[in-house]
């Protein structure tokens, strides 16, 4: 079975994911976590966003990994552990312009679709439910009110250990909304087959309890 989430950074998603597949019993996999690893990778390699040639060449020679240990995810690319760099600032602020690359979210779609081919999984991105996974059994798209989106990335860049004030919070993800839905291949869109989950003025447990309400396992 597939279940796939969408929507826009900082909507709780990849909490979600990772709790409604934990009830199932299914394999998560957190699909921006594959971009910014490959963006991190590229942009400490000097290949930046606009250099498209050395980007395709560059994706022709790594080796992308995908690992997990007790459910955590890891991304290795070329033996480099990417993980740890995901959430720093050159990638929070490049991730959307190299995701914008047609060979580099082809790459990753065929990832997306390997991982489900033996798994009952839980996928969670932008462009699951509409490109990657068409015919999902399940697709849900997670909306949040956009200051309280920012509180919550605010929270999670701070306790990683960044500097960063509530209006470079808010910037940062509207920047990313508009590349991410305005891009010309496979952008942010709600399937018009997905079922919408606010997550607003939910706590994580009534969201996860709102999505399972609608899945039923065969
Ligand atoms: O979900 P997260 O905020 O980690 O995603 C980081 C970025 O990766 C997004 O802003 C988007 O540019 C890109 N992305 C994408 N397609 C996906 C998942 C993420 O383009 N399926």
């Amino acid at each position: 079975m597939i279940i796939t989430l969408d929507g826009q950074s900082g909507t709780g998603k990849s909490t979600l994911a990772n709790k409604v597949a934990k009830k199932l019993g299914f394999k998560c996999l957190n699909t921006g976590m594959v971009y910014r690893a490959i963006s991190y990778y590229l942009y400490q390699q000097s290949i930046f966003p606009d250099n498209e040639i050395a980007i395709v060449n560059s994706l022709s020679k790594i080796h992308i990994q995908i690992l997990f240990e007790e459910e955590k995810q890891f991304v290795i690319i070329n033996n480099v552990n990417c993980t740890p760099y995901v959430s720093s600032i050159a990638v929070q602020q490049n991730v959307s312009l190299y995701s914008q690359i047609l060979p580099l979210r082809e790459r990753v779609t065929s990832i997306q679709r390997e991982f489900a081919l033996c798994n009952n999984v839980v996928v969670e991105g932008r462009d699951i439910g509409t490109h990657v996974f068409p015919d999902a059994d399940y697709k849900f798209f997670i909306t949040c009110d956009i200051h309280i989106r920012a509180q919550r990335r605010m929270a999670d860049l701070i306790s990683n250990g960044q500097q960063i004030t509530l209006k470079e919070v808010v910037e940062s993800l509207k920047n990313r909304d508009i590349l991410d839905t305005t891009r010309k291949f496979s952008p942010l869109k709600r399937a018009d087959d997905a079922i919408d989950i606010d997550t607003s003025h939910n706590t994580i447990e009534q969201s996860v309890n709102e999505i399972i309400k609608y899945i039923k396992l065969v």
